[in-house]
């Protein structure tokens, strides 16, 4: 199956579903895959107190009213996983298990994975324990002892939700000082969350389900037991580009290097959002990259008619 005026828009977060109104917009249409919820991200993130005009929202809801954009534009969404592109001539095949279909032009906007600790026993307590999303999992937690990892913005913002229920939590920073936002930084310092800085996670520990876990300090190499039920690393993530390997178009860090156009060294082929090689991931700067990436690739496919 071929279609000329079709763009596909790998991943339904801001950055995908921003170059997909701006797609329809100059005429064209464009098609999203996306293998989870529309939204990406923001589905798992508790507040958004960032985005212009909306002072404050929670992820989820904001995730429905870029999901509600969509569904008013009538755009096509489809529910796959892509496995592969394959460059065929100057077109590409988009391949799922379910359908390949080529287009003549590809953006690709499939976020980032959140990181996991690099710890032995990690995988016997994930779901027992450790989460990676505090807006879906923390509910489970009311009442009880937690800890998040980590001392960038995700953390900082998902333990002081989680402050708001839990009987305690505690941030373990790895430095002394944070690369969060300023803001949230101050919040933290003024909320009920505990610091535990200069400390790394050492040893997980518990029978079935997480009861405690080891900290050492980076400093001295001291080492103290927590007490705590649930665990939310947010340590980073990593590009989601494994299904481009057989595209050139990936640093050695895993992220798609763009020009100010955000197309990729490969022509027809856009890449934008958090996938990207760049400094400031967050929603504002995913949908400048949408809006950039919509209007070139329409430029691109008027061009080749
Ligand atoms: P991040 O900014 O990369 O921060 C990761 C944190 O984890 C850092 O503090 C890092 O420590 C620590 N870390 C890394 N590896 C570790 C390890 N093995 N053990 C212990 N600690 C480790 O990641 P993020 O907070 O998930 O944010 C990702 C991107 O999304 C960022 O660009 C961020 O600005 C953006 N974001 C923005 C917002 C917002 O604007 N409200 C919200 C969420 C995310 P060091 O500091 O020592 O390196």
């Amino acid at each position: 199956m071929e279609n000329k005026k079709q763009i596909a828009i790998i991943g339904a977060g801001p950055a995908g579903i921003t170059a997909a109104i701006y797609i329809k917009r100059a005429g064209f249409e464009p098609v999203i895959y996306e293998a989870n919820v529309p939204g990406g991200k923001i589905n798992f993130t508790a507040i958004v107190e960032n985005y212009p005009s909306i002072l404050s929202i929670s992820g989820p809801d904001l995730a429905e009213l870029f999901a509600k954009h969509l569904k008013d534009e009538k755009i096509t969404l489809i529910y796959e996983e892509v496995k592969e592109i394959k460059k065929v001539d100057n077109q590409y095949e988009v391949i799922t298990d379910f359908s390949t279909i080529i287009y003549p032009s590809i953006i690709i906007a499939t976020g980032t994975k959140e990181l996991s600790l690099d710890l032995e026993n990690v995988s016997k307590f994930e779901h027992r324990g450790i989460s990676y999303c505090a807006v879906c999992d923390g509910p489970l937690f009311r009442n009880k002892d937690v800890a998040v990892v980590g001392g960038g913005d995700a953390a900082l913002e998902e333990a002081l939700y989680l402050s708001n229920f839990c009987n305690s939590v505690t941030l373990i920073h790895r430095r002394d000082e944070f690369r969060a936002a300023q803001v949230l930084v101050d919040k933290i310092k003024a909320s009920s969350v505990k610091l535990e800085l200069s400390s790394v996670v050492t040893s997980l520990i518990g029978e079935r389900f997480l009861e405690a876990i080891e900290i050492t300090s980076t400093k001295d190499n001291t080492k103290k037991v927590l007490k705590v039920n649930g665990l939310f690393p947010y340590i980073g993530a990593k590009a989601n580009t494994n299904f481009l390997s057989s595209l050139d178009i990936v640093n050695n860090k895993g992220y798609i290097e763009v020009s100010e156009k955000m197309e990729t060294s490969l022509k027809g082929v856009y890449a934008i959002g958090d996938v990207i090689n760049k400094e400031l991931r967050q929603i504002v700067t995913a949908t400048n990259d949408g809006a950039i990436a919509g209007i070139e690739a329409s430029k691109y496919l008027k061009e080749l008619d």
